[in-house]
């Protein structure tokens, strides 16, 4: 089993961490090289940063219609944060308003970015995730889930905005898992996605 991990921006050291602590065996992918030169890989991690960013840099890469092609043949992924805006099929700013797609847009969902306004860039609260219980979530300037349509499983919701969300192989969330001590979430990704 071996995971590639977007490492184009933001957050990614920490899922490696994450990872190294699972003991599963993983890579960063930068650029199209790192995905045709190295053992194929069983899944794929996008980490949280800043989605538009890392949206062009998916673009300027050629790294976009690889990954795509292989999220379309089932490769399974987990996105936490910006990484979830990259999956959403749908993606909304945070007044509203004109709705575009994610850069990878494989996930039938609506995004809404920032959403949660300045006073609230940040925090952490704990919630239930379906399947594992109470969960430590740190939110930074974080999206959550408008709409889940068909197939998309919630998994987990604060304040009644959905927080988490599954379809099929792919798992997203708008907290960050890779910043607490707590590997359930990504150990539910690697049992339950995968
Ligand atoms: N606000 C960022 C975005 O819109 C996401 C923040 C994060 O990944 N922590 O891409």
């Amino acid at each position: 089993m071996t995971a590639g991990i977007l490492a184009l921006q933001g957050a990614f050291a920490e899922h490696g961490k994450a990872l190294d602590q699972l003991g599963i065996s993983h890579f960063e992918i930068r650029k199209p090289a790192d995905l045709e030169f190295n053992p194929p890989i069983d899944a794929l991690i996008l980490p949280g940063g800043e989605s538009t960013v890392m949206g062009k840099l998916l673009r300027e890469s050629g790294l976009s219609d690889l990954i795509l092609n292989k999220l379309r043949a089932g490769m399974p992924a987990f996105g936490t944060c910006a990484g979830l805006i990259l999956l959403a099929k749908e993606v909304e700013n945070s007044e509203g308003g004109a709705v575009s797609a994610g850069a990878l847009g494989t996930m039938d969902i609506r995004v809404r970015r920032n959403a949660y306004g300045r006073q609230l860039g940040s925090f952490h609260t704990e919630e239930g995730f379906l399947g594992i219980g109470k969960v430590p979530m740190t939110f930074i300037r974080a999206p959550y889930i408008e709409k889940a349509y068909e197939d998309v499983e919630i998994l987990a919701r604060v304040n009644g905005k959905i927080v988490a969300a599954r379809q099929k192989n792919q798992l997203a969330c708008a907290f960050h898992p890779e910043l607490t001590k707590d590997l359930r979430v990504h150990r539910y990704f690697f049992e339950n996605c995968l």
